[in-house]
């Protein structure tokens, strides 16, 4: 990566993650409960829990190593100030963070960020459908990279 490259990076289960939360935590009680349940139990778990990094070495050489990065969260937007208390914990600075909730973040990317000028655009997250979201959006315009916390 160079300067001229603008990270778009997945917060959850990507960067950081509470304890005990892993995809089959989520699967098992999407499953069982439904998604809004479950956001709601994760929610409360995120505001009384710390947040744990998954990879804070691997995280600053891909900070240095890029011109900007830009955290691209399915957290609602009501979450921000706790969000910003999270991403400091784990990294030591404060971050932009674009919200997409339970709206697709291919589309809420394009709606809100000019991509324009950088001349690569790499996109990180855990998560199979936002991964094909995004790509839906943009296809060869940017770099996909699947993380693995678990
Ligand atoms: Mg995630």
């Amino acid at each position: 990566m160079t300067k001229d490259t603008l990270v778009l990076c997945d917060i959850d289960e990507t960067v950081l993650t509470f304890k005990g939360v892993t995809h089959e935590w989520w699967n098992a009680n999407i499953e069982k409960h439904g998604h809004a349940w479950t956001y709601d139990q994760w929610e409360h778990i995120a505001r009384t829990n710390p947040p744990e990094a998954t990879d804070p070495t691997g995280f600053q050489t891909m900070v240095r190593n890029s011109g900007k990065l830009i955290f691209v969260t399915a957290r609602k937007k009501h979450l921000m100030r706790l969000t910003e208390e999270h991403l400091s914990k784990v990294t030591n600075q404060k971050w932009d963070v674009l919200f997409c909730g339970t709206e697709s973040k291919g589309r809420i990317i394009k709606e809100h960020l000019d991509l324009s000028p950088f001349d690569r655009v790499v996109f990180i997250d855990d998560s199979d459908r936002h991964l094909q979201t995004v790509r839906d959006e943009f296809g060869d315009a940017m770099e996909f990279y699947k993380f693995h916390a678990f």
